[in-house]
């Protein structure tokens, strides 16, 4: 790995360790780029367990501190993570254009009306509900990849085919839009339901740009063997040619 372009710290109050700490890490592991992409705050503060919209200042001012202390050292990108909420996307441009967080990451996490949990056991209508925002999100034309698009995977009771279905159709989007898709080390380290195999075969079979990403949500994970290094293994076996460079 030489760039992270996925990268949680304890901003978001659920990770741990401070900006500087991944960005010290990253230098430590010879990586030329890092992304810190902190789940992006609503003025509505859904969630406890996500940075609050008072707190986005402070974080931005740490941020750019950061930035400019480690400059000749690494590439420190300015991001935020974001599920396709179509009332904050407003809130997102103003981020990027205001802020310079210029690479968005789709994380489609929550449905759009914030009515559903992606993780949550669900069935058929809602696999498809996933494909049909994720879509819509990805023509807004404010991401930049997609990250972990096998997420509702997790939970998911209704059959296989009709599942790979729906990643197809996700998968054409991708190749259509130019946009990158993200195998998730996140998932693999924790064993979850995602990066799913059967995803990943199939998207052998588009013209896509994959990359993998850490997720880290703690300091050690940042550049792990358990987790990067085994889904780079992942990726090896299925004859992904993974792309680990993006001039972001
Ligand atoms: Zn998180
Ligand atoms: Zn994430």
């Amino acid at each position: 790995m030489i760039a992270n372009y996925h990268t949680h710290t304890r901003w978001c109050r659920h990770a741990t360790g401070e900006i500087e700490d991944y960005i010290q890490e990253a230098v430590r592991k010879g990586l030329r780029a890092v992304a810190i992409t902190e789940h992006v705050p609503h003025s509505q503060n859904f969630d406890p367990r996500r940075m609050q919209w008072e707190e986005f200042p402070a974080y931005n001012a740490e941020l750019d501190r950061l930035i400019e202390k480690y400059q000749d050292q690494i590439h420190v990108i300015k991001g935020f993570e974001c599920e396709y909420y179509p009332f904050s996307l407003e809130n997102y441009k103003m981020f990027r254009d205001q802020y310079g967080y210029k690479l968005l990451i789709l994380g489609h996490h929550t449905n759009k009306d914030r009515t559903a949990d992606n993780f949550a056991r669900k069935g058929e209508a809602e696999m498809k509900q996933y494909a049909d925002e994720v879509i819509e999100g990805l023509r807004t034309g404010l991401f930049t990849f997609l990250a972990h698009p096998d997420v509702p995977f997790c939970g998911y009771t209704g059959s296989a085919d009709f599942a790979l279905e729906q990643m197809g159709r996700i998968f054409a989007v991708c190749e259509e839009l130019g946009i990158p898709v993200e195998i998730n080390a996140n998932g693999y380290r924790d064993k979850r339901a995602y990066p799913d195999r059967r995803v990943w075969e199939l998207s052998r079979q588009y013209k896509l740009t994959w990359l993998i990403n850490s997720d880290a949500h703690e300091v050690a994970h940042l550049c792990d063997e358990a987790g990067v290094g085994g889904t780079e293994a992942f990726a090896r076996e299925l004859g992904i040619p993974v792309t680990e460079w993006f001039d972001w």
